[in-house]
């Protein structure tokens, strides 16, 4: 895409200096200006993220697909569940109407994984001394691993590797590529009756005995006796170097397999380190997918623009696309033509919306409309 973008370029200033050498002005600015427009047309994505379900039959896929790419989406993320099965039997089907498809998989937070279950010792500790194998923070579904352990970590990237060598898809797409919340978003604190003003012990991970010996080699301190683990600026960066350690390996295994690397992550590098002990812009990876979901965090649509901006400037001596992630219930059709302006504005290389089921007629129009 680079390339095209290259070449697209060189042939519009090739001409700027040779075959529009008799038009007149304004006609040779409209030229370019249109040659811009079209450049960016090509260049900015869709994508929506989807999850899958076996049980549906591939004519009702087809016909999702279908309208995906009548109101101008170009790729899709699906969440199989990490099934390489579905996957293959679903690629086809989006890559026939001309979409492309994202590996979606669930990383560190893996809820009733078969194989992890069988290993108790593989989940991620809490402050409190509580594994997230029987006691989950907040959500029934919060089931976190390890990320220092080689067991949990194995089991992730064979996961990881199992999506990349399915035929026909762009990349390995991980999300919840982190530890558990620290904070919330605040915007959820009144759902869960929480009020989070210091890091709480029940919701900071991970104190599990191989990481805290691991922190306790290089570092010489054990994280259980800090008064105020919150102020130790090594323990949180040992847990930021451990995702990113896992998302670097990830990097190799997709590449291996010929397909690039990308990752839904919380909406910029010092909120992510802040509220999830996640440092993307250090991360080997080709695009990031921040989840700028203003409503989250009880902000306004012009932050989608802030938060967006954010993210591009720290990528920007890195070859790191940054496509920005909305979310839909929180948008009618004029908010989501707003957040698409926005992020175009402010450098985003694409948008992606969550989810497509989410998507109302309203919305789908304001996606169709954006690209005339
Ligand atoms: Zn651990």
């Amino acid at each position: 895409m680079k390339l095209k973008f290259l070449l697209l370029a060189l042939s519009v200033s090739f001409c700027s200096v040779s075959c529009q050498d008799n038009m007149p002005a304004t006609q040779k600015s409209k030229e370019n200006l249109a040659s811009q427009e079209k450049a960016e047309k090509t260049d900015f994505k869709y994508w929506t993220w989807i999850t899958a379900d076996s049980n549906r039959p591939d004519s009702s896929y087809t016909s999702e697909f279908k309208k995906y790419k009548e109101y101008g989406l170009d790729a899709v993320l699906i969440n199989t569940n990490t099934d390489p099965q579905l996957l293959d039997r679903l690629t086809p089907l989006a890559t026939n109407e001309g979409l492309e498809v994202h590996a979606w998989i669930m990383a560190m937070n893996r809820p009733g994984d078969s194989i992890a279950l069988q290993h108790p010792d593989w989940y991620a500790v809490s402050r409190e001394g509580n594994s997230s194998f029987d006691t989950r923070p907040y959500v029934d579904y919060y089931q976190w691993l390890c990320p220092t352990r080689e067991g949990s970590r194995d089991h992730v990237l064979s996961l990881v590797e199992g999506l990349a060598k399915v035929k026909g898809v762009t990349s390995v797409h991980l999300d919840y590529i982190r530890l558990p919340d620290i904070y919330l978003p605040i915007g959820l604190l009144p759902k869960y009756n929480l009020k989070q003003e210091t890091e709480l012990p029940e919701f900071d991970f991970c104190y599990c005995d191989v990481c805290v010996a691991e922190f306790e080699k290089i570092h010489h301190k054990n994280p259980r006796n800090f008064e105020n683990p919150a102020i130790d600026m090594e323990w949180k960066q040992f847990r930021l170097n451990k995702i990113k350690e896992v998302v670097d390996d990830a990097y190799e295994i997709a590449h291996k397999n010929g397909k690039i690397l990308t990752a839904a992550v919380f909406p910029y590098p010092e909120m992510a380190d802040h509220m999830v002990r996640q440092r993307w812009d250090k991360w080997k990876i080709d695009a990031v997918l921040p989840m700028i979901y203003h409503g989250f965090y009880n902000e306004e649509i012009d932050w989608i623009g802030f938060a967006t901006k954010q993210g591009v400037e720290d990528l920007e001596s890195k070859n790191v696309e940054l496509h920005t992630g909305v979310y839909l219930p929180d948008m009618d059709g004029a908010k989501l033509s707003k957040a698409i302006q926005l992020a175009k504005d402010n450098g985003a290389k694409g948008i992606s919306f969550f989810d497509g089921q989410a998507f109302t007629p309203e919305t789908l129009e304001a996606v169709k409309n954006s690209k005339k």
